[in-house]
């Protein structure tokens, strides 16, 4: 396939697309994202996606410069131009470009960049192994609930992880609340009773970790959006972050300690597979 950008109705091979250096999300992290990801060439969940979109860019006083359905074709098109089978879209939007200034340029037009990338197909589940993680303070702003551009505290920590071996850190505000990770929310079973934090400004609403919360009500399996700690953590029988490229990851260590022997949990695995069908509903069966 060809990784291919589309900027205001061009596409371009990624590597030609170019936008200003006085965009304002180069300048100044003025803007939002979202990440969807494409199995067999269709974007999945991709309403809820650009709902949350819509959410941030209105948390931010952007206007999006395009209707949905006009981006939504754009975004077909793309994958279709592209021969993408298995990736993901990346949608930006920033405020657009002005003289650098803190202010909100009058008359500056909003910018929107769409690309699509190829991703590796989805392993088999047998093939998935439980990851090490490792706990870091949260310090990131009030506002997590907007997917900002701006990820310096996500990115650091990632870093911190990845050099301590882990895939991810697990976050946790004062209080040893946990929220998320740097790219990924976080569930655990505590007590027999799956726990993730609930939806507040603290976390990013994941589209998975929707699509997670959906199964676990079908499966009747008992779930609370509450807080939990770092404390409750520690006594999980299992653990598990969700993300639209990572899916339903299990998490087998956490700061050296390690969950239900290393293995995946009976409820993960259920997830997992479940999670694996939700796919094929949305991306493999009759799909228009
Ligand atoms: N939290 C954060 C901070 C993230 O960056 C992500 C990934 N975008 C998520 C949670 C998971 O969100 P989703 O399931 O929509 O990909």
């Amino acid at each position: 396939m060809q990784n291919l950008a589309w900027i205001d109705g061009t596409i371009n091979d990624i590597s030609k697309a170019k936008i200003s250096i006085e965009d304002r999300g180069y300048l100044l992290g003025d803007g939002v994202y979202e990440v969807i990801r494409i199995y067999n060439s269709h974007p999945f969940y991709l309403n809820a996606h650009l709902k949350r979109l819509q959410i941030s860019a209105g948390a931010i006083r952007i206007d999006i410069p395009y209707a949905m359905e006009d981006i939504k074709t754009t975004i077909q098109g793309l994958i279709e131009a592209s021969g993408c089978s298995d990736g993901y879209i990346y949608i930006q939007l920033t405020r657009g470009r002005a003289k650098r200034d803190h202010l909100f340029p009058a008359g500056a037009k909003p910018k929107m960049v769409i690309y699509v990338r190829e991703l590796d197909p989805i392993p088999e589940i047998d093939a998935i192994k439980p990851q090490h993680c490792i706990t870091l303070a949260d310090e990131r702003w009030m506002n997590c609930y907007i997917k900002t551009i701006n990820l310096l505290p996500n990115l650091l920590a990632r870093q911190q992880a990845a050099e301590a071996g882990a895939i991810e850190a697990i976050l946790y505000r004062p209080g040893e609340v946990v929220t998320e990770g740097t790219r990924s929310n976080v569930f655990a079973v505590i007590d027999g009773r799956v726990m993730t934090h609930p939806e507040t400004n603290l976390i990013l609403s994941g589209i998975t970790r929707r699509i997670v919360l959906d199964i676990l009500e079908n499966l009747s399996i008992p779930f609370s959006e509450e807080p939990f700690t770092l404390r409750d953590l520690e006594k999980a029988s299992e653990v598990w972050i969700t993300s639209s490229t990572m899916e339903v990851n299990p998490v087998g260590e956490i700061d050296g300690r390690s969950i239900n022997g290393f293995a995946i949990g009976s409820i993960c695995l259920r997830l997992m597979k479940e999670f694996r069908k939700q796919i094929a509903e949305n991306c493999f069966e009759d799909v228009t």
